[in-house]
């Protein structure tokens, strides 16, 4: 099964996704982890996405869906996909049908978390992410069990993104209602995309998208 979490920055795309990863197998294609994987290493393409993602613009169609066809090639075939924050754009969404034609694949579900603008400032100033293995916290929502210790692998240090900040979340919601909504035609189109109420609890949003995968 192949899905798109489909929701602006802070909707909680990559704790479900993460979820999904743990509970069901399924493999995270997260287009903002592999390029700030790009920026860290200083790829080339991190050398060109740097500039523009500190400053909550979108990295160029092209750039991404190349990428994506990268990481596809790398999965086993039978490896279950959850496409998470991409496609972002029209061209992206074109680019995937290709893409997934080309390997046989097919689109089941788009998962769209649906959420009030005003909450998710304060989810992404609160972000934060154990530095070893990636597990997703919140100073308010989801702190560590134990103070200063990842829950999953107990590392002690922790990180947060240079782009969570109030500025640039302006921006990347201000993208996101310009060139992301816009997609949503294309999928209800063809009668997968269920919208979820993404201000529930992180335990409900996940309860509410298994049932949607199992149905
Ligand atoms: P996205 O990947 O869509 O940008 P994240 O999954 O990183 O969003 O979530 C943003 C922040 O909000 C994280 O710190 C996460 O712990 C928190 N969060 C995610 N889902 C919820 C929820 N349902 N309720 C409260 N906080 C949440
Ligand atoms: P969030 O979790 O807040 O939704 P992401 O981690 O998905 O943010 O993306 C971080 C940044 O990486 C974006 O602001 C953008 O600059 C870039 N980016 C990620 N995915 C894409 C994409 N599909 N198309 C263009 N730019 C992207
Ligand atoms: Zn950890």
């Amino acid at each position: 099964m192949n899905i798109i979490l489909l929701g602006p920055p802070g909707a909680g795309k990559g704790t479900q996704a993460q979820r999904l990863v743990d509970e069901r197998g399924m493999v995270q294609l997260s287009t903002g982890d592999m390029l700030r994987a790009a920026v860290k290493a200083e790829t080339p393409i991190g050398l060109k996405a740097k500039a523009v993602m500190a400053a909550g613009e979108l990295v160029s169609d092209e750039i991404v869906s190349g990428i994506i066809g990268d990481a596809l090639d790398a999965l086993p075939t039978e490896a279950g996909v959850i496409f998470d924050g991409y496609p972002r754009t029209e061209a992206q969404a074109l680019s995937l049908d290709t893409i997934l034609n080309a390997r046989g694949r097919k689109l089941h579900h788009v998962i769209e978390l649906d959420v009030d603008e005003d909450a998710l400032v304060e989810r992404i100033v609160g972000r934060f992410t154990c530095a070893k293995c990636g597990e997703g916290y919140h100073d308010r929502f989801k702190q560590p069990k134990v103070a200063g210790t990842c829950d999953k692998c107990g590392s002690t240090e922790f990180k947060r993104r240079p782009d969570d900040n109030e500025d640039t979340v302006r921006t990347r919601m201000a993208e996101y209602r310009a060139k992301t909504a816009p997609i949503l035609p294309i999928y209800e189109a063809r009668g997968i995309v269920t919208r979820v109420d993404g201000m529930a609890d992180m335990d409900v949003v996940s309860a509410t998208i298994a049932k949607v995968l199992d149905s």
